[in-house]
């Protein structure tokens, strides 16, 4: 059976994308089969991952709209598999609403395809609507990343809500694996002082190390590939590999 790891924050900028396809990236190395899904109708992830709209056979929109097999949308890159979006999926979103059974729509999806993957990660959108509900129903652990340098804690309290209405009503097993830190300058007091106060405030695990501001990680999706190829020596690089091995541990 697969881990299916929702990678969630409702603030946009906060490297959640990056962190998928990074850490994907990295999981793959270690010999793990990873899928990657495109839950934010932005499609950032399918894009870094060098797909446009016209590359595609189908995307989840398709899955979750026409009840398209998951199977036949998911394409390759490298060693990760990805499960796109388009910008389609902000319809999705819409149809989802008029339907019972709403935030099931991705777990259903999903589930005849976990039997190939040891890792499932979802790369959910900048909000609390109902795709993030599915992707958090979807999910076994959810992983939180916080940039560090701005007043991102404000939200963590309304995620963790979110969470927990989660936990209430349709996957009562969510476990939170922890916050990463994001763009983290080390220079700056207010990094750490933040990091320290999600712990104390909110009772999370802050997943070490922290992953530093790279202009290498910024660079890399215009290669279609995370900063793991794209400049593996760079500290973003070793950062994202130790955090990962940290994440491997929790794969069942
Ligand atoms: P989100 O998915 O949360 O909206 P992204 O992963 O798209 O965030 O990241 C937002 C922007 O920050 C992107 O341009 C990305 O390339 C950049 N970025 C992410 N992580 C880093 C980092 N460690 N160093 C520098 N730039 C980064
Ligand atoms: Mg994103």
């Amino acid at each position: 059976m697969s881990t299916v790891i929702a990678v969630a924050n409702q603030k946009g900028g906060v490297a959640k994308t990056t962190t998928v396809h990074s850490v994907g990236s990295a999981l793959a190395q270690r010999g793990r089969r990873v899928l990657l899904v495109d839950l934010d109708p932005q499609a950032c992830l399918t894009y870094s991952l060098g797909f446009g709209p016209d590359d595609l056979e189908g995307s989840l929109h398709d899955v979750i709209v026409h009840g398209t097999p998951a199977d036949k949308c998911v394409v390759s890159r490298g060693k990760l598999d990805l499960l796109p979006a388009t910008i389609d999926l902000a319809g999705a979103e819409i149809h989802l609403l008029s339907k019972t059974g709403r935030e099931f729509a991705l777990s259903r999806a999903l589930d005849p395809l976990l039997v190939s993957y040891d890792v499932v990660l979802i790369d959910c959108p900048p909000s609390l609507g109902i795709l993030t509900i599915n992707g958090l129903t979807a999910a076994n652990e959810v992983l939180i990343p916080l940039q560090c340098d701005k007043l991102s804690q404000r939200g963590v309290g309304q995620l963790l809500e979110t969470i927990d209405d989660v936990r209430n009503y349709t996957n009562r097993n969510l476990e939170v694996a922890g916050v990463v830190a994001t763009l983290f300058d080390r220079r700056t007091l207010l990094a750490q002082d933040i990091l320290g106060s999600v712990h104390e405030r909110f009772g999370l695990e802050v997943l070490l190390p922290p992953i530093p501001k790279s202009v290498r990680v910024a660079e890399a999706p215009g290669s279609s590939r995370s900063v793991l190829e794209h400049a593996p020596k760079s500290a973003a690089a070793e950062a994202y590999r130790v955090l990962s091995a940290a994440i491997d541990a929790r794969v069942r």
